[in-house]
């Protein structure tokens, strides 16, 4: 096995790992470091096990009707889904995803020792709510994990799938939706999804749009009893005083926080169309990158662009790279490195 290895390069134009590229407010930045300077002369205890205030600030956050019982989180997205894979997978369970999909899906799986087994999406890499229910129906998995929208392609997911696949298990149905404050603002989140299905959680992630991937915070809606098996897998006291104060402060200020997700679509959009004028095929993205097709040597390309000053990521997929979409500098600096290569 391998593992996850996203390389980490010091280069001027990072845009590997879909972070947001651009850094927190200055305003922000200064409520964090308050919230911090008075935690820290609490350090010598044990911070609040329950992270109650946390899970206050993230349900009106997410609204929907949403209370903090029905509210998780843990370091990055990431320690959310493993906590959900000790609690419901484990030797002999399956955990199904439709791939190509996010890597880490498989090592969280495997790392309890269940099966990772993974189905088919259609041309563009979509799925129907047909194709969804029926592999899902004959593959019979424990853990279902659906990534909306998907990474590494962009993809979006509609919420008939979602429903036919929760009707076509008996078992847990993750959306994991990293990438959700990227898509078109007028569409409904699985989050509408949520009463009256209590095998059902949507998963949601501070680092992508929030811009907080250093601070490592994640979290989970879902049904009071659903939180209350993760509780059972948690180590005890899993987020630090200090994880929960600046992500208390942060959601604070969710809106400035936020204030940079429309800039970075309008980057997303004009990187899709200058890669289609280039000649490569783009897919459709609701998230903050874009998978590109049309590539003849992926790994030539990306030395290429690396041998420029831009760090891409080659994620395996045949004739294909992804870019994430940075500020309005550095995703000139890609497009015209790509263009030069063309030339
Ligand atoms: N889900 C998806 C689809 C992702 O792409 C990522 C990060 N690349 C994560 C979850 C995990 O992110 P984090 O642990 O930083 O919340």
């Amino acid at each position: 096995m391998t593992p996850y290895g996203a390389p980490q390069a010091p280069l001027p134009v990072a845009l590997n790992v879909n972070e947001n590229t651009h850094p927190i407010p200055d305003e922000v930045a200064s409520g964090i470091i308050d919230a911090l300077s008075l935690i820290i002369r609490d350090v010598n205890r044990y911070p609040d096990r329950e992270f109650t205030a946390l899970r206050e600030a993230f349900a009106k956050y997410l609204g929907h009707g949403l209370g903090a019982e029905q509210i998780w989180a843990a370091n990055g997205s990431n320690e959310v889904l493993q906590h959900i894979m000790q609690a419901f997978g484990g030797p002999g369970r399956t955990v199904y995803g439709f791939g190509p999909t996010y890597s880490m899906y498989g090592l969280l799986a495997r790392g309890t020792g269940a099966t990772w087994a993974v189905g088919e999406r259609g041309v563009d890499y979509t799925l129907t709510a047909e194709s969804a229910a029926a592999q899902v129906r004959a593959a019979a998995p424990d853990i279902v994990l659906l990534c909306s929208p998907n990474n590494p392609t962009g993809t979006p997911l509609t919420l008939d799938v979602i429903e036919a696949v929760y009707d076509a298990t008996d078992g847990i149905v993750v959306v994991d939706e990293a990438y959700w404050e990227f898509a078109p603002h007028d569409q409904p989140s699985a989050l509408t999804l949520l009463e009256g299905r209590p095998r059902l959680a949507v998963s949601r992630t501070m680092s992508k749009a929030f811009a907080f991937a250093g601070a490592r915070v994640g979290y989970l809606a879902a049904d009071p009893a659903f939180i209350d098996a993760l509780r059972l897998v948690r180590l005890p006291y899993h987020l630090s005083a200090i994880t929960q104060a600046a992500a208390l402060a942060a959601l604070e200020h969710a809106d400035e926080m936020l204030a940079m997700v429309d800039e970075i679509v309008v980057q997303r959009d004009r990187m899709f169309a200058t890669l289609e004028a280039l000649g490569y095929a783009p897919s459709p993205s609701w998230t903050n990158f874009i998978l590109f097709g049309g590539v003849d040597d992926p790994s030539a390309t990306w030395q290429a662009l690396y041998d420029q000053g831009v760090l891409i990521r080659d994620v395996g997929i045949p004739g294909s790279l992804r870019v994430t979409a940075g500020t309005e500098e550095e995703t000139t600096a890609f497009l015209d490195a790509l263009a030069s290569l063309g030339a």
